[in-house]
C-alpha cells in the first residue's frame, strides 16, 4: 500500500446485520440506512451486501443518494427521507419513495402522481414526535386522511417517527413519551386508513434499548457500521470502515525547531516527526490539531502536531519505532473511532462521514 484508502469489510457488515437482527422478533423486518455514502463508507457496494443479506429495505437522505443505487441495480425499496420538491420527479423515475412529512409535501406529491395518472404511489408518513426536525406535528390525523382519500395516486406503505435520544438512558422518560405519541399517531391513521400500513421508529440505539418499540421494521445506521453507542456494544459489532495511510517522510527535529503552518508546534526536546498524506480536506478535522487528535503506528499512538494541513499531517513519532513507508491506521480496526472523535468532544458518525471522496474505497469481502 502506498496511499490513503478507507478499507472497508463486508464481512464486518454481514457480522452487524446478523448482530441487530439476532435482537429483533423474528417477523419485525429491518431497514439499512444507507444515506451519506452508506455513513461515508461506499452506498452502492454496501447497499449491495445488504440486499444479498436480505434487507427489507434501504433509506438514503435525499434523491440523489436513492437515484446512485438504482442506477447501480439496486432493487430493494428505498425510502428516501428528506425529500424536495423539486426532485419528485426523479423519485418517481426511479422508484423512490418519499417520506411526506408535512401537508405541503403531501400536496405538491400528490399533484405529480396524479398529473402522471399514478395509482397507489408508496409513500411514508412522517410525524414529529419530538425530535422537532421532520414530520407532521400537533396535527389532527383527520386533516392527513381527508387529504388521502381525495386521491387514488398514493398508498401510505408506512407511519414513522424518529427518535431525539434513544441511546441515552437519562432521556428514557421522554423517548417512552415519543413511543407513546407514534402510537397514537398510528392508532387514528390506521382507524381511519382502512388498511395497516407498516410501523416503524426505532434507530440503532432504539434496538438495544427499547425492544418494545421495534413495531413492524427498525431501521439501522450507526450499528451496521459497526458502532453502538455504548462501549458494551461497541464490542459486539465489528467497524467496517478502517481509514489507513503510510508515511510519507519523517523528519529529525531539533529543540526549538517548528512544525507546520503558523509554527503551531515546538519541539521542546529532540524529537522525530512523520508527515501523512491525509489532512483536513479528507475529513481530518483542524479540531484534531495541536495534540489533540492520534493516529496509530504499529500498534502506539503518535499525535498530531501543529496544525492539520489540507492534505496532510504531521505526527510525533519520536518514541515510536517506524520508517518511511509505514502503515498508519486513523480509525477502524485497531484504532477506535469512538475514542478518537471523542478527543474533539464529537461523535463516530461525524468523524466516519467525513472520509472525503477523494480516498479510494477499497472493498474486503
Ligand atoms: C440516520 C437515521 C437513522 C439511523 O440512525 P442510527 O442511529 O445511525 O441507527 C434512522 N432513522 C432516521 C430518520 C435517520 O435520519
Amino acid at each position: 500500500m502506498s496511499h490513503t484508502v478507507l478499507e472497508l469489510d463486508l464481512n464486518a457488515l454481514s457480522h452487524n446485520y446478523d448482530y441487530l437482527r439476532s435482537k429483533l422478533e423474528p417477523d419485525v423486518k429491518m431497514l439499512g440506512v444507507v444515506k451519506a455514502y452508506a455513513y461515508g463508507s461506499a452506498s452502492v457496494a454496501v447497499a449491495k451486501k445488504l440486499e444479498e443479506k436480505g434487507i427489507d429495505y434501504l433509506a438514503v437522505a435525499y434523491t440523489a443518494e436513492g437515484v446512485a443505487l438504482r442506477e447501480a441495480g439496486i432493487k430493494t425499496p428505498i425510502l428516501v427521507l428528506h425529500p424536495q420538491i423539486e426532485n419528485f420527479d426523479q423519485i418517481i423515475k426511479h422508484q423512490l419513495e418519499p417520506s411526506i412529512y408535512s401537508f405541503r409535501v403531501l400536496k405538491a406529491f400528490t399533484e405529480i402522481t396524479e398529473a402522471q395518472g399514478l395509482k397507489a404511489y408508496p409513500i411514508h408518513i412522517k410525524f414529529n414526535t419530538g425530535l422537532n426536525r421532520l414530520g407532521f406535528k400537533d396535527v389532527n390525523e383527520k386533516d392527513i386522511l381527508e387529504q388521502l382519500h381525495a386521491t387514488e395516486a398514493l398508498k401510505v406503505k408506512s407511519l414513522f417517527s424518529h427518535l431525539a435520544a434513544s441511546e441515552d438512558p437519562n432521556e428514557r422518560t421522554f423517548t417512552l413519551q415519543q413511543i407513546e405519541n407514534f402510537e397514537n399517531n398510528a392508532k387514528h391513521m390506521i382507524a381511519g386508513l382502512g388498511y395497516t400500513p407498516m410501523l416503524h421508529q426505532s434507530n440503532t440505539s432504539a434496538i438495544i434499548n427499547y425492544p418494545q418499540a421495534q413495531f413492524d421494521m427498525v431501521r439501522s445506521g450507526i450499528g451496521l457500521y459497526g458502532y453502538g453507542n455504548t462501549q458494551e456494544e461497541d464490542l459486539k459489532l465489528k467497524p467496517v470502515a478502517t481509514l489507513k495511510t503510510v508515511i510519507s517522510q519523517i523528519h529529525d527535529i531539533s529543540i526549538g525547531e517548528t512544525v507546520g503552518y503558523n509554527r503551531a508546534h515546538t519541539a521542546a526536546k529532540l524529537g522525530r516527526s512523520a508527515t501523512l498524506p491525509i489532512g483536513h480536506a479528507d475529513g481530518i478535522s483542524r479540531a484534531y490539531g495541536k495534540g489533540r487528535g492520534y493516529v496509530m503506528i504499529n500498534g502506539k499512538k503518535a499525535p498530531i502536531i501543529g496544525n492539520v494541513c489540507m492534505d496532510m499531517i504531521m505526527v510525533d513519532v519520536t518514541k515510536i519505532d517506524c520508517e518511511e513507508g509505514d502503515e498508519v491506521v486513523i480509525f477502524g480496526k485497531g484504532a477506535s473511532a469512538v475514542a478518537l472523535s471523542a478527543r474533539i468532544k464529537s461523535i463516530p458518525y461525524e468523524l466516519i462521514t467525513a472520509v472525503s471522496q477523494r480516498i479510494e474505497r477499497k472493498i474486503i469481502e
